[in-house]
């Protein structure tokens, strides 16, 4: 039996792509593990009328983790539709912290002077807005409700401050917008402040929303570790994305206490949907976070040097990276590549 069992969400779009690129890397490393793909996505909610079907959960109850290709969520309609299939999974499984790091790669063209950046966004994944209690109050107003609980603030909070102190950073920024949503971001703030007491060595600050949206722009070597609430965490890291080169190559976690789920930042670019086209790295780089999750660091060590050397490389050489880096290879093209260079 394979040491490991890693469910897989091969995932809508461009999904099954970029996820197949993942495990072309993983295989070629000889990881001594068993993936098992999983019925899970819009697909699966038009085939068998769940976004993720009882035999998936079942399959991920057995499994140390789950591989997830970006999945299609259909925009609602004011009527309700499929809930999507990250935050399905985000919720039952409770993998409260969402993990995107900032991390600038060699050889990339980015849109400003800031080349070398390096911080984590730890984005709250389990109540917020994305909560999804919605309901119509007449057929002129709806309302959406931001819900916050101690114990999700506390442990987001703590997460935040844990991955500080494990990766030798030196601050902590929580982003609320607690001078308008005085109640729920308030709480959260004080409750930010209080965990921040068993990290005395760590600095500590929040700052509203508008103006850290404003730094990711003029001034991003500014953060360090960001903790936030669901919904700014999502565009925040969007936006983080953007000055690394574009969403191709930004990875993340969902993390639990006991679980985890990894998944590139960006959604199923459906428009590219069978093209080949779409950058395979930020897919690759969330499986080098899931080996380091494994206890795989050395296997992952040598995925994000090769990833590494292709992104450099690929500064002269168009040829081998894909087209939002301005080359010209398939996404199986720049996987070969990749693999080569990790031999
Ligand atoms: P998107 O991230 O899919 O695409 C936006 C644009 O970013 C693309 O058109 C493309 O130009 C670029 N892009 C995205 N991935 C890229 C890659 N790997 N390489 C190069 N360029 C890339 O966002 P969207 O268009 O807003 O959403 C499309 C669908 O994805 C929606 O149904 C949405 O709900 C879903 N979505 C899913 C997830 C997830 O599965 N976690 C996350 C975000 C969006």
């Amino acid at each position: 039996m394979a040491r490991y069992r890693i469910a897989v969400i091969e995932g809508d779009g461009t999904g099954p792509e970029v996820i197949s690129c993942a495990l072309r890397v993983l295989e070629s490393t000889g990881l001594d593990a068993e993936f098992i793909p999983i019925e899970a996505g819009y697909w699966a909610y038009q085939k068998f009328g769940k976004q993720v079907t009882d035999s998936a959960w079942e399959i991920i109850g057995e499994s140390n983790c789950i591989l997830k290709g970006p999945t299609t969520t259909p925009m609602g309609g004011g009527e309700t539709g499929m809930k999507s299939v990250a935050v399905t999974l985000r919720q039952k499984l409770d993998l409260y912290a969402n993990v995107r790091p900032c991390k600038s790669r060699p050889g990339v063209p980015v849109p400003t002077k800031f080349t070398n950046l390096d911080f984590v966004i730890v984005r709250e994944n389990t109540e917020g807005l994305y909560k999804g209690i919605e309901f119509k109050m007449s057929d002129d107003e709806v309302v959406s409700l931001r819900v916050f609980t101690r114990r999700g603030c506390e442990r987001i909070s703590r997460f935040g401050f844990e991955l500080a102190r494990k990766e030798k950073r030196k601050k902590v920024t929580l982003v609320t917008k607690a001078n308008i949503l005085q109640l729920t971001d308030g709480f959260f703030t004080n409750i930010f402040y209080k965990v921040s007491e068993n990290y005395p060595e760590l600095e500590h600050e929040d700052i509203y929303v508008d103006r850290a949206n404003m730094y990711m722009i003029t001034n991003p070597t500014y953060f360090d570790v960001i903790v936030t609430s669901n919904l700014f965490g999502d565009i925040l890291s969007d936006a983080a994305a953007g000055l690394i080169g574009g969403l191709g190559l930004a990875p993340g976690a969902n993390m639990g206490d006991n679980f985890a789920m990894f998944e590139a930042v960006h959604g199923s670019a459906p428009k590219y949907a069978g093209q080949k086209k779409v950058n395979p790295t930020a897919m690759i780089l969330s499986s080098v976070m899931m080996l380091r999750y494994l206890g795989e660091g050395s296997i992952a060590e040598k995925v994000e040097k090769a990833v590494d050397r292709v992104l450099l490389e690929g500064a002269t050489n168009k040829e081998i990276v894909t087209y939002d880096l301005g080359g010209t290879a398939t996404n199986v093209k720049m996987t070969e590549e990749i693999i080569k260079r990790m031999e």
